[in-house]
């Protein structure tokens, strides 16, 4: 079968701008479909992240017209690649929209910091991301190559299936082009003044609730839902959930009208970066042969680097996450006590909310030779967390795909996690029955409640104690599992196949 032609439009990608999981999907992606034997491209803001990258950097000389509201900007596209292939990352450069990025000066991608401290959107987002597509849209003739599919992601490319189906579909070569839409999280939509309209060039009797308008807004995330050929979530059951009122932030009436055309692939999981038998973060790599000797050694260190004392009898709990409500942190605050009496050291890697950062700290002051935090961002600690604990946590109030726990997975960890979205897809939960047939790779529950979660570790640690030989061949058959992104890229193909008509 002939390759297909795909150009992955993303706010970010990681190794140029990241802020999320929505970079790394936009960076692995493109690489295993281009493995594949497709033909893609990816393309991204120029912003000043990306000139400190260290990434090699080509102008190609081309120059946009880009039509914004009545005016015409220019915009420089350059070029760069994916690291280890041949897969182009175009740029698009406008400096007074994109290079404004400083992190001394508190300025993200989206973001900067203000008084106090808080974080707010730069008021000019709106404007950033409707010339982002637009400049996607009037790039692709220069591609070299025109594309089957353009596949947009999350609120910042949301416009780009509008202006593909309606106002670039009549423009010669763009009549075979279907768009695919990615939602990463249905929490961030992109809502803005109805005043955007006229800045997208689009006709303003698209702004109608059954279109662009959500309750009096311009809402992007809803546009490109709107009118993609096909929308996909993380996950499948992420998929199943944004269709419902509790999980889909006012979109679930359209998300459910759209199901048709609404699927879930699960993220791939960068093996790569996250291989026990290769991590130089850990202290003892190790295979499935000989995680039982070598795993001890990984916990050993996670203990010394959170100051615990070295107790191989004492189960390790350990948790990573964004530390934000989302994450479920609440439950493990609620039920940690409990944890302590069954013998527990509990070990949190995370950043985010002060509301969260103070609990853990008064936590940890009060049990400290049983608590280990380390409130901020370190890679190499995550890794150790991830090789050295018994169990990992991730009691997610709602988890889109999620990555912690594929990698808790590889690292032989069994996650203990809440079923929802990529955590009820990825983890197959340690019943009897899934025991009895050596199917087994986590521990899950259902209820939002500390107990529930406490219940689950209890669980988990019985069998660790009382049954060994069970405990031990979940964590085999998690190290088993395979979730790369050559598995996820087959389904992508398959999804961009069915939307170009060519199953
Ligand atoms: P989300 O994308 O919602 O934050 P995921 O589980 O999908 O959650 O991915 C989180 C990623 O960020 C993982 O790679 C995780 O290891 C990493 N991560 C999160 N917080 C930290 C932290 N404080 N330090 C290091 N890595 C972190």
């Amino acid at each position: 079968m002939a390759g297909l032609r795909v150009l992955v439009a993303s706010s970010e990608v990681a190794g140029f701008a990241k802020t999320g999981g929505l970079a790394d999907v936009a960076a692995a992606l493109p690489r295993a479909l281009a493995k594949l034997g497709n033909q893609v491209a990816v393309v991204m803001p120029y912003y000043n992240a990306v000139r400190r990258s260290g990434m090699p950097i080509e102008n190609t000389g081309i120059v946009l017209p880009v039509p914004m509201g009545g005016r015409i900007l220019a915009c420089r596209v350059f070029r760069s690649r994916l690291p280890n292939s041949d897969v182009p990352v175009y740029l698009i450069e406008h400096q007074p929209y994109f290079e404004r990025d400083d992190p001394t000066q508190g300025r993200s991608l989206y973001q900067q910091s203000m008084w106090g401290g808080y974080k707010a959107d730069y008021p000019d987002n709106a404007e950033r991301f409707v010339f982002f597509s637009r400049s996607v849209m009037e790039m692709v003739p220069h591609l070299g190559f025109m594309p089957d599919v353009i596949h947009a992601n999350d609120w910042q490319t949301g416009l780009v299936p509008v202006f593909l189906s309606e106002a670039y579909r009549g423009q010669s070569g763009y009549q075979r082009t279907r768009s695919v839409f990615t939602i990463h999280n249905i929490a961030y939509q992109g809502m803005f003044g109805r005043d955007v309209m006229g800045m997208t060039g689009l006709p303003e009797w698209l702004f109608n609730l059954n279109q662009l308008e959500f309750h009096g807004y311009l809402n992007f995330l809803k546009s490109g839902v709107v009118f993609a050929d096909a929308v996909s979530t993380v996950s499948p059951t992420y998929a199943r959930e944004v269709q419902t009122g509790e999980f889909g932030c006012g979109l679930e009436g359209l998300l459910a009208g759209v199901h048709a055309k609404l699927s879930g692939i699960v993220n791939g999981c960068d093996y790569e970066h996250w291989d026990p038998t290769a991590d130089r973060h850990i202290v003892a790599p190790y295979t499935a042969a000989t995680v039982f000797a070598k795993k001890p050694l990984c916990k050993a260190e996670l203990q010394r680097r959170f100051h615990l004392p070295e107790d191989p009898k004492a189960p390790v709990l350990g948790m990573i996450a964004r530390l934000v409500s989302q994450k479920g942190i609440d439950l493990v605050m609620s039920a940690a006590p409990g944890f302590l009496d069954m013998g527990c050291q509990i070990v949190v890697l995370g950043d985010g909310d002060r509301e969260y950062h103070d609990e853990l700290q008064s936590f940890r002051d009060k049990h400290p030779d049983r608590v280990g935090i380390y409130l901020g961002f370190n890679e190499g600690l995550a890794h150790t967390i991830e090789a050295g604990s018994d169990l990992f946590l991730m009691p997610s109030r709602y988890e889109p795909c999620g990555l912690n726990q594929m990698y808790s997975l590889r690292y032989g960890t069994p996650p203990v996690v809440r079923t929802t979205g990529g955590l009820a897809d990825t983890v197959v939960n340690a019943t009897e029955e899934n025991l009895a047939d050596g199917r087994a790779t986590g521990f899950s529950f259902g209820d939002y409640t500390p107990s529930a979660l406490y219940e689950t570790v209890k669980w988990a640690l019985t069998l660790q104690r009382d049954r060994p030989k069970d405990f031990q061949q979940v964590m085999l058959t998690a190290m088993a599992q395979d979730w790369s992104w050559d598995r996820s890229a087959v389904m992508y193909e398959a999804l961009y196949r069915k939307v170009c008509n060519l199953v």
